[in-house]
């Protein structure tokens, strides 16, 4: 204890109820004029700059030895929990890329249609320019509650427009995970689902899905702690593809009722689904809250569009989050999200699904092993035998032109690599005869 009435600084006597700098031994009137470094040890102001310029000056050292740029000595300490590092590779050499053969790309691409550009430009048009009500237009609103009302039927289900299904699922972890709180999380994951997690102090435990990424009830019950708060669902899945069926997700939802455990649902890619109808947990669980959105179903992924449908008392307070955060969702592109429930993309579907068979029949004649995904619009196959981790071959296909996702950004393996077919034809064939070269 710094506080001492009769120990001798470096600097001389030491007056009676003075204190000492533990770190320069300089003295001090009273102990309040120093800052507690711990119960024990108390520092003066100088000493606490000039150790917080070594802490910085170390920082940006080991930063430049390990060839990362140099943290601001005033960022928080949840920035640490996440790093875009890889994906940012990708795209920083994609950038350099004279015709790359794109297929990283995590958006449709076909073209918006027609009658929802002309509904906002209409709105836009229209003055629906200034903020709307934070829960979404009553228009938009109504509809979406009318198709959650009759697929479920449940009381107490309310539904609530956000900025992005992105949106979305930060409104729905901030609204229930609390420090220390456990979330399961299958990996590979989307990406966004750790950092989120990380950023509300939260903890993800990580259920394994290797090699078919299916979910297995019975390794989800045994992960649940009393520390756990949420499962954290994704099908059709980013980057898999997978799509779980009614025996799994139907178990899941009665796991998390049975143990009082919020189950999130991101139904992002719900529409595409080629093999059998989608399914929600909310068909078994009233309490699940779903998250879901307009940017891939319409192509409008730069709108920020998307809703979320859960207990009303979770909404509620989700609601009040977003007036703190987002304020609302895109006011004159809600006006168009209401002409997209009526647009009928199933062409686009099938286009999708016909992409998806192309795409698996030549990775397996390029003798690639795929577990052959039943949604979205991602494969996520093997890295050959002897040909390294993931970032090892897709620097190899980069090199090649042919842009890719490594595993490793999804997951805590990095076997695997993403490809995404929501790209041309003649794309996708550019990089299939890639792939069968580096496979040759
Ligand atoms: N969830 C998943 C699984 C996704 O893949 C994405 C986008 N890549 C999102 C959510 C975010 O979508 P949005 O553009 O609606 O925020």
């Amino acid at each position: 204890m710094s506080d001492r009435s009769d120990e001798r600084g470096s600097r001389g006597t030491v007056a009676k109820n003075a204190a000492v700098c533990c770190c320069c031994g300089k003295n001090f009137r009273e102990v309040r004029h120093l800052v507690a470094v711990t119960n024990e040890i108390f520092i003066c102001g100088a000493c606490l700059k000039l150790s917080q310029e070594v802490i910085a000056r170390d920082i940006a050292r080991e930063a430049k030895e390990a060839g990362s740029p140099a943290l601001h000595p005033w960022l928080a300490d949840r920035t640490a929990k996440f790093d875009a590092s890889g994906i940012r590779k990708v795209f920083d050499l994609a950038a350099k890329m004279t015709d790359p053969i794109n297929l990283s790309i995590g958006q449709p691409d076909f073209a918006v249609p027609e009658a929802i550009k002309e509904a906002a430009i209409a709105a836009i048009r229209g003055d629906k320019n200034g903020y709307s009500v934070t829960q979404g237009i009553a228009e938009l609103r109504q509809r979406l509650q009318q198709q959650v009302d009759q697929q479920y039927n449940h009381t107490d289900r309310r539904v609530l427009v956000t900025s992005g299904t992105s949106g979305g699922l930060v409104l729905a972890v901030l609204a229930t995970v609390n420090p220390g709180d456990e979330v399961i999380v299958f990996d590979p994951y989307f990406v966004m689902y750790p950092a989120l997690v990380g950023m509300v102090g939260g903890k993800c435990v990580m259920i394994d899905t290797y090699p078919d990424f299916r979910i297995d009830p019975d390794r989800v019950a045994a992960a649940i702690t009393p520390r756990t708060k949420m499962i954290l669902l994704n099908s059709p899945a980013n980057p898999t593809g997978a799509v779980a069926g009614e025996a799994e997700i139907g178990a899941l939802a009665a796991l998390a009722a049975n143990h009082n455990i919020a189950l999130v649902s991101d139904e992002i890619y719900h529409e595409f689904c080629y093999d059998a109808l989608f399914v929600s947990p909310a068909q078994w669980n009233e309490q699940a809250i779903v998250v879901d959105g307009f940017s891939k179903t319409y192509g409008v992924t730069g709108w920020r569009l998307g809703f979320v449908h859960g207990p009303a008392a979770i909404i509620d307070k989700m609601t009040m989050l977003q007036q703190y955060t987002f304020v609302c969702a895109p006011h004159p592109l809600q006006w168009a999200a209401v002409a997209a429930l009526d647009v009928d993309v199933s062409e686009h579907i099938r286009a999708y699904r016909r992409k998806r068979d192309r795409l698996v029949a030549g990775l397996t004649e390029a003798g690639y092993s795929v577990t052959k995904p039943g949604g979205a619009f991602y494969v996520f196959p093997q890295v050959p035998e002897g040909a390294g981790t993931g970032s090892e071959f897709v620097a190899r296909a980069i090199e090649n032109e042919l842009l890719i996702i490594p595993g490793g950004i999804f997951s805590n393996r990095d076997t695997h690599f993403r490809i995404s077919y929501a790209a041309s034809d003649a794309t996708i064939e550019r990089g299939l005869a890639v792939l069968a070269e580096l496979n040759a």
